[in-house]
């Protein structure tokens, strides 16, 4: 039978974006030299900052994915020949240590299992062992995994050190809390298409205190379309054409953002993280996480059911579209993400569709368990 097809994302980005947000981005271009533009931009740039959780810091958008702000932050911190602590635990983690090498930067490695979260005692012993590394690169939550890492812990080890501490929050701002100038971080980079709920196209940096700026001041690495220098200069004004229409689509992100209250926007992903987590266990299987996060659920699958059939199921017959593994986890786990403009009646879809499409597979489960865990979990979680 020819179904109806609607389409239902489900993966760590591109997530869904509100209608709210699309028709904001549908207004007319405008010219990004104008008062009215500029208004715009420096009220979009202000708002930014509530979603960092700082007032001391300052944000900046580039027209860019999250891989640029991260390389934005390598070129802009360090200069030849330093050196810097990376954690790898994952693809992301790798993405770190491979701009990081790029720049030809001498990189101390925290190498650990995909699905391990480092812990703020291995950060401090590394610092204690490399007291000359000008910087340490985490991730907050390692996407590749569905791991979160104790970034609060983490900044307080790395804050009375010489050392700033970096941390990618491409997938993790907004789902999970980060509190940039109450946990003392210095450099947090992120991306439009996840949790802020807009399409790609913006990468943002965001920078606060002495220790990163005197950094800034004196990195020797080459640069030119991420210099914060200029960003700094021309604020809030881009030193180069902004993403204009991602610029109103942001501001409006933002307001909506502030009309939910960060602290439920967490409340919600933990709430949602926590029913996926259920649902897994109700089918019978495990989570590739040690640290599991409420940006993304990665599932291990038996040996007998090929994760890129599965999803490729979900996504053709269902338009339900989650994501497989990647590196040498491809077909072996499934992430499903509970990320940005989502709610219960996402993750509801997903396992619906997943469960058709195991069954469909041959896995031998009682059709509509995953399904009545989540129902009594949002039974009792949703009132009220
Ligand atoms: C998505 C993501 C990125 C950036 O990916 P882009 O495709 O460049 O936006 C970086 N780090 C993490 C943890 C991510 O989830």
């Amino acid at each position: 039978m020819n179904f109806l097809k609607k389409f239902y994302l489900v993966a760590p980005g591109p997530t869904p974006v509100p209608h709210e947000v699309l028709l904001e981005g549908a207004n007319e271009t405008i010219h990004h030299r104008t008062p009215q533009f500029i208004n715009i931009m420096k009220e979009a740039m202000e708002g930014a900052k509530y979603l960092f959780q700082t007032t001391e810091g300052e944000v900046y958008a580039f027209v860019s994915s999250g891989t640029g702000a991260m390389e934005a932050a390598v070129q802009n911190l360090l200069s030849a020949g330093d050196k810097a602590i990376v954690v790898v635990a994952g693809k992301f983690g790798e993405r770190w240590r491979d701009i990081l090498k790029a720049f030809g930067i001498n990189t101390i490695e925290i190498e650990l299992e995909w699905g391990e979260a480092v812990r703020p005692e291995d950060i401090k012993k590394a610092l204690e062992e490399n007291p000359d590394a000008k910087a340490v690169f985490t991730t907050h939550s390692e996407t590749s995994t569905g791991t979160v890492i104790d970034l609060e812990r983490i900044a307080r080890v790395v804050k009375d050190t010489d050392a700033v501490l970096v941390t990618d929050a491409v997938s993790s701002l907004l789902a999970e809390p980060l509190k940039m100038d109450e946990w003392g971080i210095d450099v947090v980079v992120s991306g439009s298409q996840k949790g802020v709920m807009l399409p790609p196209g913006l990468g943002f940096l965001a920078i606060r205190g002495e220790k990163a700026w005197k950094l800034v001041e004196q990195s020797t690495l080459p640069k030119y379309y991420f210099d914060l220098k200029a960003y700094k200069k021309k604020a809030p004004e881009n030193p180069y054409t902004p993403a204009v229409n991602h610029i109103y689509m942001l501001k409006k992100a933002i307001d909506m953002i502030k009309e939910e209250g960060i602290e439920n926007v967490w409340e919600r992903h933990r709430v949602l993280g926590e029913a996926t987590r259920k649902a897994v266990k109700a089918l019978g299987f495990e989570l590739l996480s040690k640290r599991p996060g409420n940006v993304v659920t990665a599932v291990k699958l038996p040996e007998s059911i090929d994760g890129t059939k599965l999803t490729k199921i979900m996504r053709d017959k269902y338009g339900v579209t989650i994501a497989g593994g990647q590196a040498h986890l491809k077909g072996k786990i499934i992430r499903i993400a509970h990320l940005g403009y989502m709610g219960p009646f996402d993750t509801i879809a997903a396992f619906s569709s997943l469960e058709l499409a195991l069954k469909e597979l041959g896995y031998k489960f009682e059709l509509g368990a995953s399904l009545k865990a989540l129902q009594e979990y949002f039974a009792e979680n949703l009132k009220g």
